[in-house]
């Protein structure tokens, strides 16, 4: 398979090239010139096919010819240890729980691929892999839980002093082995900045062969494909299911669209969006305004400007009217965030935090304003207890933290304390 830059002034690369490189060298998100369309048997055949088979067929379309098939079916199985489950909350509104890998977030499924698919790139190259990783908290510790000891390849995690939770600098901060983490006094933009700069910098470079773990990297973007074949495939109508996503990066609304065109012909997306909501505002007006990120209870998806974005432009090659057949955005506040916390749990017993809330609210808005009743889906983005102390006032309730998450609370941290001065990790990395 080969791919080209959205910015279209560099020339096209191989997938693995693509993997290791993250960013094409004109700045521009890698996509894959032409999308593999999955056989009609596949979907006669997927009800009965188990998460993991699903991946494997879907993910033999992109790395055919480029990764031997065993050793794919071995990456699928070692990154996806864990359970995946489509919960049925009415006749008509489901929910696919991402978030019963070790972070507890769907983080994850990208993470665990990634890291194997690049482990198997560097195989037999002598080079040692440097991954440089800034995190705001939650997306530091699913590439560190996704990276960790796996071979040939050391991750440094940059991390803002006192601005992340206490469990999360746990999580940061206590895996050892080939991860090692970086307090900087300093905020996640200052984080963000020092790992750009680095991979600008001569002297690193030379001495390092550094490569990014951020969601712009497309082997992110493939495995969040294999989770809509496995809930379409859980559905009466296989291809025909409205999926309401979580928006921040937009990354995996993007992996949906990528479904879509490879087979899921007659799915719909939702992309639900706090009240950072350019996308929303793009598919309403056909103007797209990034403004300055506002801070809501769903953070994560706090973001004004979604990297993302290039590519589903790229999918409809810029035609908002084209987009519109496919995706339609609603944005909702912290006050409508925290009623849908308290209504999925009265009617339905259902616990979920904020940033699954808004995709709740996204599907029930699209379902109360379609004269048709619509079956649809909306992804719990990740476990309640992560969000232990909103969840927990809200509904006045107590929520057992998860023994993946309990484990860390126990454990000593072990980081490394930096100024927010480049000259100072440029030292530490040179060392
Ligand atoms: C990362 C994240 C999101 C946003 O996902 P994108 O792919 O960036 O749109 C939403 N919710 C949670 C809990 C996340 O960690």
């Amino acid at each position: 398979m080969m791919l080209y830059s959205t910015s279209k002034k560099s020339s096209s690369v191989s997938l693995k090239q693509a993997v290791l490189k993250g960013l094409a060298s004109d700045g521009g998100l890698f996509m894959p010139k032409k999308f593999p369309v999955i056989s009609d048997d596949f979907f006669n055949r997927m009800a009965k096919m188990s998460f993991n088979d699903i991946s494997f067929e879907v993910a033999k379309s992109f790395f055919a010819g480029d990764i031997a098939k065993s050793d794919l079916r071995k990456i699928i199985d070692e990154a996806f240890n864990f359970e995946i489950v489509l919960k049925k909350l009415d006749d008509r509104l489901f929910v696919l729980e991402l978030f019963h890998g070790p972070t507890l977030a769907f983080k994850d499924f990208a993470a665990r691929f990634m890291a194997r698919a690049m482990a198997y790139y560097i195989k037999n190259s002598n080079k040692e892999l440097t991954i440089l990783v800034a995190t705001s908290g939650d997306t530091g510790s699913a590439v560190a839980s996704g990276f960790l000891k796996v071979p040939g390849i050391s991750v440094v995690i940059l991390y803002p002093s006192q601005r992340v939770s206490m469990l999360q600098e746990k999580q940061l901060t206590t895996m050892g082995n080939n991860i090692t983490a970086l307090e900087i006094k300093g905020n996640f933009d200052d984080c963000q900045g020092l790992v750009k700069k680095a991979f600008l910098d001569k002297d690193i470079n030379r001495k390092l062969t550094l490569a990014s773990a951020n969601s712009i990297n497309i082997a992110r973007l493939i495995p969040q494909s294999f989770y809509y074949f496995y809930a379409c495939s859980r559905m009466n109508n296989k291809k025909q299911t409205v999926f309401s996503v979580p928006c921040g990066n937009f990354g995996n609304l993007t992996a949906g669209l990528i479904a879509k065109r490879m087979g899921l012909a007659n799915t719909k997306f939702i992309a639900a969006t706090n009240i950072n909501d350019v996308v929303p505002k793009y598919l309403k007006t056909g103007i797209f305004k990034p403004r300055r990120a506002k801070s809501t209870l769903s953070n994560a998806m706090d973001i004004s400007n979604p990297s993302n974005f290039a590519r589903i432009l790229e999918l409809y090659k810029n035609d908002v009217k084209k987009m519109r057949n496919d995706v339609v955005g609603f944005s909702f506040s912290d006050r409508q965030t925290l009623h849908a916390i308290r209504e999925a749990y009265n009617n339905y017993g259902y616990i979920i935090e904020p940033h699954t809330a808004v995709a709740y609210l996204g599907l029930k808005h699209y379902q109360k304003i379609n004269t048709r009743p619509v079956d649809g889906i909306f992804l719990a983005a990740a476990h309640p207890a992560k969000f232990l102390d909103i969840v927990e006032k809200t509904l006045k309730i107590k929520i057992d933290l998860p023994k993946k998450l309990k484990k860390y609370a126990g454990r000593n941290k072990r980081a490394v304390l930096l100024s927010n001065n480049f000259k100072d990790f440029k030292e530490y990395l040179l060392r």
